[in-house]
């Protein structure tokens, strides 16, 4: 496990059993042993064929762990609870979740219901996700804040209107200046009372890729003289106590402590200045920023980690906002964080296939056949090839390589002309290989091909080059063999993933192994990988390029039946005729003319075959499927 630092970024959660597979800790430290839940029993129980209402799930396949889940969250309170009681805090955290980090319905509902006990609520950026805040927070604490950003119409703001109407505590947070004059005109209209916060853009500045938001150019959020002007309009309309909120966000994944309480000492000042301004302050929400450590290094040096824990920053944090609002004299707000990574991240985990590999092939000098090589080189490849051989002859590899480079560009170039031959050009291609290996220049990487579309399941991957953790989820009892690089089945040259965590180009990997070859954990002869760390982004991200659609989901909870764990939802991924459905196409009328042209071409006797085949296809994922599952086709060639 140390060659993929398990222990830096999956503790407490993942690490490898006796059997040499990736086991889940689902109550992190708490966890008992009994408890541990090893991820290929997972797979292996919700692929198989009887499984699942006999028909097993297809992968890719998101594994949820809601227990993860709970864990993360309550970790994330206690972090400042503890802050607060040893700082003598006078009052209270209450976060909120921001759902566009994950919305699926089972994680917004487990939060809500999870963090009722403590207050805990959410964040909305969009009015669907208004909407489906607001019912989810129908079941969660009375108290529990519903925060809503994001660029607002007066749709939106009157939907947040009607959330308070219904005692939902929810509070319209002002990200551009105009929204001020509708939240005015609309409350008035509609006579509700809003409560207002306001998003300050702040001076201090989050200089890594997810920084872009922060600074005086940021995108978001009202400069001083904003926040000033629209103190001055709810005075004038006699609002200035509907505000009672200041938020700041300056970007996911903050590097360092230092730069937290920075930013959180300078939006503490402008939130006593709005104090003194008159403002009915209650609550400082400093967004969200808590990082995770992807790699698991705790440098802070990359997007990639962070310099600290969850109660590191939850010190911080109280220790700034404290810090200020003691030398100005005003009482302790509510802090309120919109942490989404850092509460999601750990209970995804997208587990898929390798299926095969193309290893580079170097032939041995036996295989090259050097007379017949020289026949066809011109005078300056000649005088390459004779100096690649003195150089050899006397062992100096720098020189090797030169004359070996140089000998295949010009073949490259005569082949170009059309006076060198291709089994020339291949034997010359041979040759330089063999050297490079011989004398070390060259690690070959094999290309697994995976059973995934990096443009669906791990799109910030390819957009914005954020790096997951990857794994073989078994076999690390054995060490593996090879290095390799992950190609995924889109016609795509950018569906690889060729940079791993550790600044590596390719990834330790395990041969593949036959079908029903002996393979470690019980996986009969499949390799299955897992990408850890991706449940907060990725789902919504990712796009249907290829019209590859989303991965199958599962939800796992820990059992103390008589395995350690209970399938509790098993959903298949997409179809082929969901994902057509997405462009618009029809996919029964799509059957029906295909079916009326196999009548047409192929004649009465195969067309129940043909229909069924046809059907299956719309009806299965669009991924590869196991080799095991018989194509009816097939069948009625045989017949
Ligand atoms: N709040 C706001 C306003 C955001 O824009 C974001 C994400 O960028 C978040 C919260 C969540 O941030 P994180 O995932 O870093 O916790």
């Amino acid at each position: 496990s140390a060659l993929y630092r398990i222990d830096g970024w999956g503790a407490p959660y993942f690490s490898v059993n006796n059997s040499g597979n990736i086991t889940v800790r689902p109550h992190g430290t708490d966890t008992l042993p009994h408890q541990e839940i090893d991820l290929v029993k997972i797979v292996k129980k919700v692929s198989d064929p009887k499984s699942v209402g006999g028909l097993g799930l297809q992968l890719p396949l998101i594994v949820r762990l809601p227990d993860v889940l709970k864990n993360r969250l309550e970790s994330l309170q206690s972090a400042f609870e503890l802050a607060i009681q040893a700082q003598g805090y006078e009052s209270h955290y209450q976060g909120v979740y921001p759902v566009k980090c994950n919305q699926d319905r089972f994680v917004v509902e487990d939060i809500v219901r999870v963090g009722s006990s403590f207050r805990f609520g959410l964040e909305a950026g969009s009015k669907p996700e208004l909407l489906l805040a607001m019912t989810c927070l129908c079941k969660g604490s009375p108290e529990a804040l519903l925060v809503c950003n994001g660029f607002k119409d007066a749709e939106y703001i009157s939907l947040a209107l009607l959330a308070r109407k219904l005692a939902l505590n929810t509070i319209i947070v002002l990200e551009q200046e105009e929204e001020v004059n509708l939240v005015i005109e609309m409350s008035k209209k509609l006579s509700i009372r809003p409560v207002i916060g306001i998003r300050a853009k702040l001076r201090t500045k989050h200089s890594g890729h997810f920084g872009s938001t922060s600074g005086e150019k940021g995108k978001f959020g009202l400069t001083t003289t904003q926040i000033l002007r629209v103190v001055r309009k709810l005075q004038d309309s006699g609002m200035l106590d509907c505000l009672q909120l200041l938020h700041f966000h300056i970007g996911s994944q903050i590097p360092s402590t230092a730069l937290l309480q920075d930013g959180v000492g300078e939006a503490a000042q402008i939130y006593s200045e709005l104090v003194r301004l008159g403002a009915h302050m209650k609550v400082l929400d400093i967004g969200g920023g808590l990082g995770i450590d992807y790699d698991g290094s705790k440098s802070g040096n990359s997007d990639l980690s962070v310099s600290y824990g969850l109660q590191e920053y939850a010190s911080a944090v109280v220790n700034a906002v404290r810090f200020v609002c003691d030398r100005k004299s005003i009482k302790h707000p509510i802090i309120c964080s919109e942490s989404g990574r850092a509460i999601v991240s750990h209970h995804s985990i997208l587990i898929f296939e390798a299926m095969s590999v193309t290893a580079p092939t170097t032939p041995s000098m036996s295989e090259i056949n050097l007379p017949f090589i020289m026949d066809g080189l011109s005078e300056d490849a000649r005088s390459d090839y004779c100096n690649l051989s003195d150089a050899a002859m006397r062992h100096e590899n720098e020189t090797c390589l030169h004359y070996a480079d140089q000998l295949k560009q010009r073949c490259v170039e005569q082949f170009k002309e059309g006076t060198l031959g291709m089994e020339q050009l291949a034997a010359v291609d041979g040759l330089c290989e063999l050297v490079s290996k011989v004398i070390g220049a060259y690690e070959p990487v094999q290309t697994y091909h995976v059973n995934l579309s990096i443009f669906t399941s791990i799109p910030d991957f390819w957009s914005i080059g954020q790096i997951f953790p990857i794994v073989p989820i078994h076999r690390l009892d054995e060490r593996p063999e090879v290095r390799g690089i992950l190609s995924d089945l889109t016609c795509d040259s950018d569906g690889k993933i060729n940079k791993f965590i550790g600044g590596e180009s390719s990834l330790p990997l395990h041969e593949l192994e036959g079908e029903g070859g002996v393979s470690g954990g019980g996986a009969n002869g499949r390799y299955y990988l897992g990408m850890f760390l991706g449940g907060a982004y990725e789902e919504a991200l990712g796009g249907v390029h290829n019209l590859f659609g989303g991965p199958s989901v599962v939800r796992v909870s820990q059992s103390d039946g008589p395995h350690s764990f209970a399938v509790t939802r098993a959903v298949p991924g997409p179809s082929c005729g969901d994902v057509l459905r997405v462009m618009q196409h029809e996919p029964e009328l799509m059957f029906e003319t295909l079916k009326h042209r196999a009548e047409e071409f192929c004649g009465q006797d195969h067309n129940a075959a043909l229909a069924s085949s046809l059907a299956r296809s719309f009806h299965n994922m669009p991924y590869l499927a196991a080799m095991s599952s018989s194509c009816s086709l097939t069948a009625m060639n045989n017949n």
